[in-house]
């Protein structure tokens, strides 16, 4: 019997593999036996090496995804050589000053990545899986910002609620044509995208102090989530918004 978690044979594309918590799902996903293609601007060499040291395959894209040039070219290259059945839209970026003084910039360059790009890039795998028939698997990676307010990154909030609602309405419209669309809402985590609140002293006790397991999350304690919603075992779930965060919203 091969277990419901199992991805070998199936091809997952990973957005912003190089680092954080898209390296932490890129070779999870791996481990479950997905080859896996990383999509993003900087170079993604340890991802590769994590993954072939344990025996996985690893090939890379390299993509701005601050505008939509590259979303057609990364559908056709990523299908080359077979269809991608799992999408995971993982790239992000956060911009923090007082909602008075926030920026046209900050807003524009905050909602291009985390939703416009994230949306089309979604539109044209999507795509490929109606035409071919055989579904797929698209996992967003929402946050916590897409159930509370937070202070100091309206861009970020606002692009990460949007992303909650695109889940829901990706998920009612492909369901019933065997596309999974669901999102992961990770809690705190140790990445670049969290330096500026662990390094401000009162900011990391006090999220310290909510969080119930007691400790930031580690990338790896993440992907366990991905590989669910990337299998077999996830073929009934649709337009969930998973929190992996310690017990933060329990408390
Ligand atoms: P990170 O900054 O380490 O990683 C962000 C990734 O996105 C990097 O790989 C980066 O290269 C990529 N990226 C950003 N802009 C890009 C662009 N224009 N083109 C291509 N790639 C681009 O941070 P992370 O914490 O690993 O973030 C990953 C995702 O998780 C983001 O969507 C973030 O919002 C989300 N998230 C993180 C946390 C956390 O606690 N770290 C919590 C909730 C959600």
């Amino acid at each position: 019997m091969t277990s419901p978690f199992d991805l070998s044979g199936k091809r997952a594309l990973v957005t912003g593999a190089n680092t954080g918590l898209g390296q932490g799902i890129a070779v999870a996903l791996a481990a479950a036996g997905a080859e896996v293609i990383g999509v993003g601007r900087s170079a993604m060499d340890e991802t590769r090496d994590k993954i072939e040291a344990a025996g996985g395959r690893f090939r890379a894209l390299s993509a701005d995804l601050s505008t939509l040039e590259p979303v057609e070219r990364i559908v056709s290259q990523a299908s080359e050589d077979g269809r991608v059945d799992i999408l995971v839209n993982n790239a992000g970026i956060i911009r923090r000053a007082d909602a008075i003084d926030f920026t046209e910039a900050d807003w524009d360059a905050v909602m291009d990545v985390n939703l416009k790009t994230t949306f089309f890039l979604t539109q044209g795998f999507a795509r490929r899986m109606l035409e071919d028939g055989k579904g797929g698997k698209v996992i967003n990676i929402a946050s916590l910002l897409s159930f509370q307010g937070g202070i100091r990154i309206p861009s970020y909030t606002a692009s990460k609620s949007g992303l909650a609602g695109l889940t829901r309405l990706l998920a009612c419209e492909w369901a019933s044509r065997g596309i999974n669309v669901n999102a992961i809402a990770p809690g705190y985590f140790v990445t670049n995208n969290t330096e500026a609140l662990r390094e401000d002293a009162a900011r990391n006790e006090a999220i310290l102090a909510r969080i119930p397991a007691g400790h930031w999350g580690a990338p790896e304690e993440l992907g366990g989530a991905a590989v669910f919603l990337a299998s077999r075992a996830a073929t009934y779930v649709h337009g969930v918004v998973l929190p992996v965060d310690g017990g933060w919203l329990a408390r």
